[in-house]
């Protein structure tokens, strides 16, 4: 069927709720402040959050509007996955490490299911599960592996489902069988972030959007300058949130972090309303969904449950209807059933990775950095924000295995990720051999 490109909204579907995402502050920026966070994502948000009921005063310095980056953009799944899978963790850290790292992303995981129960923040949030498709019959023997060692050793709720009972997951015969992690959920980006929103604002943060931070510098007295376009402010405490948002050389600021993370781009679409009883034909088990390829997918009903939304890695920086084919052409593939479907909603983003692979919290020069959750942010960035306030305000019950010493800077790069197109391409070779050896 052919798309219809006139009903593609180049836009979230998350942005389409009654809440507000902005926070009604026209004050001027002030001279000081106990807190300047540069940013206004989960992470940003989350520190705020810490600080200020910790009685600092905070502000929030946004470039664009609050939760412009990839806070409003992502795909709403809360796995905390950890990009190197528990083995290979084992091999490069060792077995403590990788064993507490599994663990702290769980307890984050749960955490996030309790701040919304808590907070009554109102996001939609759903502990569905996550469906692991296995790419391969050797990635099937791999993760029932994985699955194994989660469930015995570390008590994560795990199981593996065969190719033969499959559909009772997905009606899709694309997989191999695959993992269900039970404690992953999903919930609705921006519904999420406007509750953040409403309680950072109650806690007495105030933002300030279409502000940019151009420089940190010392203070003559003590603490740091924070240079921005619309003013200066001195601050006993500044936090960098900017992750996969974190922009070139017109901030000066932001060199550290920049020759430390690649941003790489992430698209998504959303479907035409499907009704929930055809999704859930499809989905029978209404999970978040994802697979074991090196070019992953994701994908998952939008917590309305009328809509399929998938998204992946890659596609120019504005969406094209170029982008919508080649998302759509995934789709199909996974569900073919979906031929005669069409797209309404289709974005782009950036997620944040380092060379470690691993999320990390740290400072430099008496500023504090907490970035690169390659891709699975929506848990992470609220954790680690959380964790760094925490850990800054010596609140010593707070530790983290994230916490360490800056990544190591990546080599002849400054910000500009020139190299992906051939990740991109060693990537998808890898997939399509995986495919081809041990389909
Ligand atoms: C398409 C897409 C899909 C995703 N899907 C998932 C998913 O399903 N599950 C999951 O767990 N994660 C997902 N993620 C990742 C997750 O959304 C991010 O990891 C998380 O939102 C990062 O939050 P953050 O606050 O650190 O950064 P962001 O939300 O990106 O916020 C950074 C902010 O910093 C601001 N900024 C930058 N420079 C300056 C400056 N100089 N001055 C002031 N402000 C500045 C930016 O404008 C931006 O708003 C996805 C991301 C994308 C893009």
């Amino acid at each position: 069927m052919t798309l219809d490109p006139d009903r593609i909204a180049y836009r979230p579907y998350w942005w389409d709720i009654d809440e507000p995402l902005r926070q009604d502050n026209h004050d001027p920026l002030p001279k000081a402040s106990d807190v300047v966070i540069v940013g206004g994502g989960y992470t940003g948000m989350a520190a705020a959050l810490v600080f200020a009921r910790a009685g600092k005063s905070v502000i929030v310095i946004e470039k664009s509007t609050p939760g412009y980056g990839a806070s409003t953009r992502n795909g709403g799944i809360n796995s905390a996955s950890i990009r190197p899978s528990h083995g290979e963790l084992e091999q490069s850290w060792g077995r403590q490490f990788a064993d507490d790292l599994y663990r702290e992303a769980s307890a984050a995981r749960i955490d996030l299911a309790e701040f919304c129960e808590t907070e009554g923040i109102d996001a939609m949030f759903k502990l569905s599960g996550w469906f692991k498709g296995a790419m391969s019959a050797k990635h099937y023997d791999y993760l029932a592996k994985e699955a194994d060692l989660l469930q015995s050793r570390l008590g994560i709720p795990c199981h593996m489902v065969s190719q033969a009972d499959q559909h009772g997951e997905i009606v899709s015969d694309r997989f191999y069988g695959g993992m269900v992690e039970d404690d992953v959920g999903g919930f609705h980006a921006s519904k999420f972030f406007a509750g953040f929103l409403r309680l950072i604002t109650e806690a007495g943060v105030k933002v300030y959007e279409k502000t940019a931070v151009d420089d940190i510098k010392d203070h003559a007295t003590s603490g740091k300058l924070v240079v921005t376009d619309k003013g200066s402010i001195h601050a006993d405490i500044v936090v960098v949130a900017t992750n996969g948002y974190t922009g070139g050389s017109e901030h000066r600021f932001s060199r550290f972090l920049r020759q430390r993370t690649v941003p790489v781009r992430s698209s998504i679409i959303v479907t035409e309303n499907l009704g929930r009883e055809r999704v859930k034909a499809l989905m029978p088990a209404l999970r978040m969904y994802g697979n074991t390829a090196k070019l992953t997918t994701y994908f998952r009903p939008t917590p309305d449950g009328q809509r399929i939304l998938l998204g992946a890695r890659g596609a120019e920086h504005n969406p094209t209807l170029k982008t919508v084919h080649f998302l759509r052409n995934r789709l199909i593939s996974i569900l073919p059933q979906l031929a005669d479907v069409q797209i309404d909603y289709c974005w782009t983003g950036y997620v944040a990775f380092n060379r470690q692979l691993i999320p990390r919290i740290f400072s430099h020069n008496g500023v504090h950095y907490s970035a690169a959750y390659a891709g699975s942010g929506t848990v992470w960035a609220r954790w680690c924000g959380k964790k760094l306030a925490e850990q800054v305000l010596g609140q010593t019950n707070a530790p983290s295995v994230l916490t360490a010493a800056a990544p190591p800077a990546l080599p002849f790069y400054n910000g500009n990720p020139w190299f992906l197109p051939m990740v991109y391409s060693w990537y998808g070779l890898q997939d399509r051999l995986n495919e081809w050896r041990h389909g």
